[in-house]
């Protein structure tokens, strides 16, 4: 390779890709420039990067979007050329045009490439001339409704209406008999006009069964080669939550012809760089040679390229790099092999039980389990505004077998330790593990149909409860002798605890390295052995603690709300003892020894996680003795206020 390679690049890009286009580009010794919005002045991207640049306000429109500002920021660097990653700017020809204008190289194909492959209608046509089969249907210019309506009956219901500029599934309409055809078009195009301004549709058979399988290929300019096929299958509404390669059961005889039909696209436009073409396959029947359609070619690297990048052991960005810097194709297609399977699951900040709405929040605590690939743009403490995409991290688990890969995945996704927002996690872990999933029975309606199943978390154990309980009471840590325990013990303590709306009573009961939690009827023990808490065989889970929220992680992460962790949340034998429920500063008394009080009085302020928690009085009665002093610091469990025993009192 004589080329010279840049000596900087600047990538035009945020999250996630960014991070993984600067580390490439450090491996071969190329300076990076990130640019970044106000918003995301700390993000991990502009940490990452060797130089930096503001280019405008938290919208998309006002900064990463901005050509002009992305094009100053490239000279003002001295950046010879810039990466797009995917999204914002990187199907953009007027982007292309600019930086080439400036003198600077655009890693990725040609303006025309993108141009051509832009709409999906004179996409499938070009597609059509080059001799790669495309999904029967309509793409021409007339869109008269009642001309789009004859095609439809021509082709055969049911169809599928698509916006020509579409993207994400938006503008696109599943249509089964000519009577649904008028009320359908005329939705999807007030779509397509809202999302890309432009109402124009094509027809498509509407394929049954569909799996989404797309090659990945790379093109010198001329030439032009495939690194094998995805399976993208696993979707909800229309986007892709689970991709993994190769695709499960595709024969030799349906690889070469998918890949060649790729290949194919891909030189018919003389492509450079990486692209992907995308193919909807017949699945009802297996994957076969004459069942699969060319849908449209995406000009960029795609979200899930790392699937690829496991199982060719080959790394999309540096190729990129490499040729957009006019070294060849750095391997002949028999250096090309499959190496085992790879699966990604995409984490979002999303609520599955909400239908998906996407969330906020700061990630109070994340952590990722070693033997995973994880792309992520965030660290912990980070925040997922609303501004952006609220993807947090992509988990990609290679192994040498597609059950070995699920299986990894799996584990991985179930000790990941995330708190601070609501995330699709559990959904994933159940979608893994999903026995038609498991068995590779894909199509692109699975998650739909099951998604009922799929959202819901299963049902708390007694166990996970009676270890909030510790959580709440500050006990997860080593049985420490504590003072007041011997003086009161065996002392129970009431917790009261919420999960998604539904209130649950443990009873913690401490004895000296085994305690009983007594909950809903249930009685578990959890022992100290082994420097842990466990309930019987079972380690207790790792878990976070913000306030009176409790995150228990291993599986489906749950939320724990801690109610009334005042005075009622402690209670000793016969209630005669106020106890503290966390460690903290006594910050204040409000009774003597001697006083009459009643049920619920306030009796001592507790100062513990920057709060203050007054202590009440559990019955009516007389204090008998206070316990500790005003301005003491206290341990859980920590005898404060004594009350003289029912009888005595009520004289
Ligand atoms: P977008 O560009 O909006 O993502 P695509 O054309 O890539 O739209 O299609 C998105 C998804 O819609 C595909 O992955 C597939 O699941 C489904 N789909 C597209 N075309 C068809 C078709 N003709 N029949 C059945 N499903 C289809």
């Amino acid at each position: 390779m004589a080329e010279r390679l840049f000596a900087k690049i600047l990538v035009a890009n945020r999250g996630e890709i960014a991070c993984r286009v600067i580390a490439s580009a450090r491996r071969l010794g190329i300076a990076s420039v990130a640019v970044h919005s106000e918003a995301d002045a700390d993000a991990l991207h502009v940490r990452l990067a060797d130089e930096a640049v503001c280019i405008g306000g938290a919208a998309p429109a006002e900064s990463y979007l901005r050509i002009d500002r992305i094009v100053e920021a490239a000279q003002a660097t001295g950046a010879e050329a810039v990466h797009p990653g995917y999204g914002f700017l990187s199907e953009n020809p007027a982007f292309v045009e600019a930086l080439e204008a400036a003198g600077i190289t655009f890693i990725g194909p040609s303006a025309e490439a993108i141009r051509a492959m832009g709409l999906k209608g004179a996409a499938k046509a070009l597609m059509e001339e080059a001799g790669v089969p495309v999904v029967p249907g309509y793409h021409g210019t007339n869109q008269e409704p009642e001309h789009l309506a004859a095609e439809a009956r021509r082709i055969g219901y049911p169809v599928l209406l698509k916006a020509v500029a579409g993207g994400g599934g938006k503008g696109m309409r599943r249509v089964d008999g000519p009577e649904g055809f008028a009320q359908a078009l005329a939705s999807a195009r007030a779509e397509a006009s809202a999302a890309f301004g432009n109402p124009d549709m094509l027809v498509e058979k509407y394929i049954r069964d569909p799996r989404h399988v797309e090659v990945q290929i790379f093109g010198d300019g001329r030439r032009a080669l495939h690194l094998y096929e995805r399976d993208c299958s696993l979707q909800r509404r229309h986007q892709k939550v689970i991709e993994e390669a190769p695709a499960p059961g595709i024969s030799p005889e349906t690889r070469a012809a998918m890949t060649e039909a790729a290949v194919r696209a891909a030189e018919a436009i003389g492509y450079r760089g990486a692209g992907t073409v995308e193919f909807i396959a017949d699945g009802s029947d297996g994957l076969r040679p004459d069942g699969f359609w060319f849908m449209e070619m995406n000009t960029r690297l795609q979200v899930e390229h790392p699937v690829t990048e496991a199982v060719t052991g080959i790394d999309l960005v540096e190729w990129q790099i490499l040729v957009a810097a006019g070294a060849g194709l750095p391997l002949e297609q028999e250096q090309i092999q499959l190496d085992g399977h790879a699966v990604e699951a995409r984490l979002y900040a999303e609520d599955p039980a909400a239908g998906f709405l996407p969330a906020t929040g700061r990630l109070a605590r994340l952590a990722f389990p070693e033997g995973l690939r994880v792309d992520t743009g965030v660290r912990e403490g980070d925040e997922i505004s609303p501004h952006y995409d609220p993807m947090i991290a992509k988990l990609i688990a290679h192994g040498p077998s597609r059950e070995a890969a699920f299986q990894r995945l799996h584990a991985g996704l179930r000790d990941v330790e995330l708190a601070g927002t609501v995330t699709n996690l559990g959904f994933l872990q159940a979608l893994c593990s999903d026995p038609q999933v498991r068995a590779a029975a894909l199509d692109t309606g699975l998650i739909e149909r099951r998604a009922e199943a799929l959202c819901q978390l299963p049902a708390l154990a007694p166990a996970a409860l009676a270890w909030a309980a510790m959580v709440a009471l500050d006990l997860s840590g080593p049985p420490a002798p504590r003072r007041g325990f011997t003086l009161w013990a065996p002392l129970c303590h009431l917790v009261r605890l919420a999960v998604e709306g539904e209130e649950h009573e443990v009873r913690l009961c401490l004895g000296d390295g085994r305690h009983e939690a007594h909950v809903g009827g249930e009685v578990i023990a959890l022992d100290w052995r082994a420097g842990a808490w466990w309930t019987g065989a079972k380690r207790a889970p790792a878990w976070h603690r913000e306030g009176d929220q409790v995150t228990l992680f291993g599986g489906a992460p749950r939320r724990i709300e801690i109610l009334r962790p005042g005075a009622e949340a402690a209670e000793a034998q016969g209630g005669d003892v106020i106890l503290a429920p966390m460690p903290g500063l006594l910050r204040a008394l409000r009774a003597n020894a001697g006083d009459r009080v009643a049920a619920g009085q306030p009796l001592a302020i507790l100062e513990a996680m920057k709060m203050e928690h007054a202590l009440s009085a559990p019955r009516d009665g007389v204090i008998a003795e206070i316990l500790q002093p005003e301005g003491a610091q206290v341990d859980a469990g920590a005898a404060l206020i004594r009350l003289t025993p029912e009888e005595e009192g009520q004289s």
